[in-house]
């Protein structure tokens, strides 16, 4: 996209471009384009106001580090005061559809839970471990997602969470380990629709394997967003926005209930860490301050009360001992 867009060399750089639901069409302004890759973020700076995509634009590589204006970050688009970071499997959904697959078409819950138990300890790489449980499965992916829309629940609060973060202007940015089809295909069918504009996903995705159709038997496999350690660090497609000023920065909340979810909590103004869940465990072990949920009616009403400013994020975190 690179090269057609902007008639320039393509940078040598892993890139995804842009951000979901990047408003392409509208935007007016300076174009900026995510580049992240496992140690930086680079940003495409096209400094001049473009109207056609057949235009050819002056480019700039400027280092994330360097501060932004926040009408450069998609999710400030609407100048919301509140932007609602969340992880998806277990987190959403009631149970984590990985797990679910990994038990019931791949090597099955013991091997899974032994796997678990090495990232617990620090043994083994979360990154490894999810793709040795992800290769035990050789159902065609059509199948699998069609399994998964059987068996997955919403949380019984979300959707209620989803309009009314929908009529407040406050994004929802789900920040995945899951794979984008899947995510989109629960979410369509949990919600009726296509969810609307307000909701962005970032996540990793699927790729056929040797050369077959992720259909097919063993045809597909996993592709991580980036190179890190969990195959997705959550904190970078949050780091832009904790970096704002204070003038412009708005409340960052986040809720998850996995270890992956770490990275990204130590970001944002608030962390909703799901009850029993690992994710509070790893707070206890590091000090780190949360609130727990047992569902989306808890997050939404302490998102409410923050959004009017009833309470601030510092007086709902518990400092763990
Ligand atoms: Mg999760």
């Amino acid at each position: 996209m690179g090269k057609s867009l902007c008639g320039a060399q393509k940078p040598a750089v892993t890139h995804r471009v842009p951000h979901p639901g990047f408003p392409l069409a509208a935007h007016r302004g300076p174009l900026h384009l995510d580049l992240s890759s496992s140690t930086q973020s680079l940003i495409l700076n096209l400094s001049t106001t473009y109207t056609s995509l057949s235009h050819t634009f002056p480019v700039i590589l400027v280092d994330s580090s360097i501060a932004m204006g926040s009408t450069a970050l998609p999710y400030m688009a609407t100048q919301p005061k509140l932007i609602f970071f969340t992880d998806f499997d277990g987190t959403i959904t009631v149970d984590d559809s990985n797990d679910f697959m990994i038990d019931n078409l791949g090597f099955g819950r013991e091997r899974r839970q032994q796997l678990n138990e090495k990232v617990l300890n620090e043994t083994l790489g979360f990154r490894d471990a999810f793709r040795e449980m992800l290769s035990s499965i050789k159902t065609p992916y059509d199948e699998c997602i069609a399994t998964l829309l059987k068996n997955m629940k919403l949380d019984p609060y979300f959707e209620k969470f989803y309009y009314w973060a929908r009529d407040n202007n406050v994004p929802i940015v789900i920040l995945s380990s899951g794979m984008k089809p899947i995510i989109s295909a629960l979410l369509e069918k949990f919600l009726g629709h296509k969810p609307g504009n307000h909701l962005h996903i970032v996540c990793n995705e699927v790729v056929p394997r040797d050369g077959k159709d992720i259909n097919s038997e063993g045809g597909w496999q996993i592709q991580y967003h980036d190179e890190s350690h969990f195959g997705h660090d959550k904190s970078i497609e949050i780091k832009p926005y904790a970096a704002l000023p204070d003038s412009e920065r708005p409340v960052l909340l986040y809720a998850g209930d996995g270890v992956s979810d770490l990275s990204a909590a130590a970001e944002t103004n608030l962390l909703f860490a799901k009850a029993g869940k690992d994710l509070v465990t790893f707070c206890e072990r590091r000090g780190m301050p949360y609130t727990t949920f047992q569902d989306w009616s808890t997050i939404l009403s302490t998102t409410q009360d923050i959004l009017a400013g009833k309470v601030s994020p510092a007086d709902v975190a518990t400092k763990s001992a």
